[in-house]
């Protein structure tokens, strides 16, 4: 997938967008979306995409983009709260080379502990809902009002 592709309204960020396919929400207004990744590199591994479509941060509206970000802070910090991890990376992938695999523009909030390895980016178990709905449950309390 090239980096100047048409934006596929099939993808499975917006499929979620659309509420075909289920996700573990942590946050949402009318412009963003936030939910736990199914495949998590660590517990509390979230993402926050906004809600109108761009593949990648290349081709997103300033204004949407500036939101997101702002958004992406907040959820860290409440990431931050819930989880107590040691760091937190935080990532964005543009285009296939670079890592990207799912082409609607998100941010990863990937929470690192020092006893615990990181898990394979885009790769391994899908995790358990439950346990997913119940970590976004955690964060979304440490959220301000
Ligand atoms: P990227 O590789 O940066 O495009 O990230 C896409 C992310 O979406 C990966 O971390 C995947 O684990 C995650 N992912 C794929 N399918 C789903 C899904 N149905 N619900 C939540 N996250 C997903």
């Amino acid at each position: 997938m090239s980096l100047n592709g048409t934006y596929d309204p099939d993808n499975i960020f917006a499929k979620i967008l659309r509420g075909e396919i289920p996700s573990a929400a942590v946050y949402e207004d009318d412009h963003i979306l936030s939910f736990m990744d199914a495949f998590p590199q660590s517990k509390g591994h979230t993402l926050v995409i906004p809600k109108v479509p761009s593949r990648n941060l290349l081709d997103t509206d300033p204004d949407i983009l500036a939101r997101v970000t702002a958004q992406t802070q907040i959820i860290t910090r409440a990431v931050h709260e819930a989880f107590e991890p040691d760091g937190i990376t935080i990532t964005q992938f543009n285009g296939a080379p670079a890592g990207q695999t799912v082409f609607h523009l998100h941010f990863h909030i990937i929470p690192r502990y020092t006893d615990s390895a990181l898990g394979a980016h885009a790769g391994g178990q899908m995790a358990d809902f439950e346990e997913l709905t119940a970590q976004a449950a955690k964060i979304r309390q440490k959220l301000p009002e």
